[in-house]
């Protein structure tokens, strides 16, 4: 496989030079005292992107998961009740979690290619007068099928049934590359990660807490020590860090935040649309469906597609991978063998995600699927062509 070719899978992400070159650098004492100098800034300027100034950033050595299990241990106690929605691998994931916690957790069950489900919530947590729910877990963007979820729906359901559970969100992999309003929705916790839109390495789990997840620390039963708030945040005040932190990483933040802010927040988000719009038109130019059932559930940064029936989405990704050196994301359960996943988030431009068009294209047609070689390119190309380059160089 050539390490010329970016990846299509929807993290971790392509890493653009300059990030890879801001993570090179040597062992620093993180007990001298120009460490805060460095680390300070970097969790100021990450409310930026939480869109929060009420919040408080705090970061583990750890991937996402790692960010689920310090959101649960730090703000709830073993037996608590958690309403949670499962429509993919990574809601799933985190209800796994929570139950090998010992929390309570009722499961709404939806239709894989649907989103959270506002309404269900609002019924249950207006019929929940005790306030037995601490809190309500919601995965933004559902990686496994590529459905964004309206998280100010949720906050709006809750309000409607004047019900005090937290909100706890997962977004791994829409932080950085599509809108997120922590303070506008109401969020208490926010989870996400180095290795998806901030396009580092794997290994820093990058959280924001609500004054409210606050409070509910000094309560919380979980057993947790690594994870701590109370030592991270402590020690983050006066500079340091409570265990060895992930040096390359911080670096690598304090540039990616860079990035991001030189390109300009809604410049990224713009991209990221514009991306996805092009796989979009590609998709249906190919004759295909998104997992996604519906438009306003379209997820910017990863689409999901079922493959014709009859066909075998993972040979389809084998072959991409064996042939051409191009790797796209998998169906992952439910949706194992039946649909592929095209990455559209991080460092991308709309010269790249054409490349990856054309490969899957390829590979398509060698496997005899129904489509028109140059089809889905086409129509991506007259989509970009009639958009604007200069954000597209931004991103390069
Ligand atoms: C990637 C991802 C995670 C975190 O997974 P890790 O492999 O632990 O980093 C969590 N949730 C979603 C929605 C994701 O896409």
């Amino acid at each position: 496989m050539s390490n010329q070719n970016p990846v299509f899978i929807p993290g971790p992400t392509n890493i653009p030079d300059r990030l890879r070159l801001a993570m090179q650098v040597q062992t620093q004492d993180h007990r001298a005292p120009d460490f805060v100098e460095t680390f300070g800034p970097v969790l100021e300027d990450t409310k930026q992107v939480f869109g929060t100034t009420k919040g408080q950033v705090v970061t583990f050595p750890a991937s996402g998961t790692g960010g689920w299990e310090a959101a649960i241990t730090n703000t709830l106690s073993p037996g608590d009740k958690v309403l949670v929605a499962r429509y993919g691998v990574f809601s799933h994931r985190w209800i796994d979690l929570c139950e090998r916690h010992g929390l309570n957790v009722q499961i709404v069950e939806c239709p894989w290619g649907t989103g959270a489900p506002a309404d269900r919530f609002e019924a249950i947590l207006s019929a929940d007068k005790a306030h037995e729910i601490r809190a309500v877990l919601v995965t933004h963007n559902e990686t496994a099928t590529g459905v964004l979820s309206d998280i100010g729906a949720v906050r709006r359901a809750m309000n409607a049934a004047r019900h005090p559970a937290m909100l706890f969100v997962d977004c791994v992999s829409s932080l950085a590359s599509m809108p997120f309003r922590f303070d506008q929705w109401g969020v208490d916790i926010a989870v996400s990660g180095s290795q998806k839109g901030f396009m580092l390495a794997t290994g820093m789990a990058i959280l924001c807490v609500s004054p409210k997840a606050l409070a509910a620390m000094e309560t919380a039963r979980l057993p947790r020590t690594f994870f701590d708030f109370r030592d991270m945040m402590a020690a983050n005040a006066s500079g340091g860090f409570p265990y060895t932190p992930p040096l390359q990483l911080i670096y690598g933040m304090r540039e990616s935040l860079k990035m991001l802010f030189e390109e300009g927040l809604d410049t990224v988000y713009a991209r990221h649309h514009r991306l996805a719009e092009g796989v979009r038109r590609a998709v249906n130019a190919w004759g295909l469906k998104l997992v996604a059932q519906s438009p306003e559930l379209y997820s910017d940064t990863v689409s999901a597609i079922y493959v014709p029936e009859g066909f075998d989405s993972n040979k389809l990704t084998d072959h991409a991978f064996d042939k051409y050196g191009v790797s796209f994301g998998i169906g992952l359960g439910e949706m194992n063998g039946k649909a592929f996943r095209i990455g559209h988030l991080g460092s991308l431009t709309d010269v790249m995600v054409l490349s990856g068009l054309a490969t899957i294209e390829m590979a398509m047609a060698d496997l005899n699927y129904p489509v028109n070689l140059g089809s889905g390119v086409a129509a991506a190309q007259e989509y970009y062509r009639a958009g604007s380059s200069s954000d597209a160089k931004a991103a390069a």
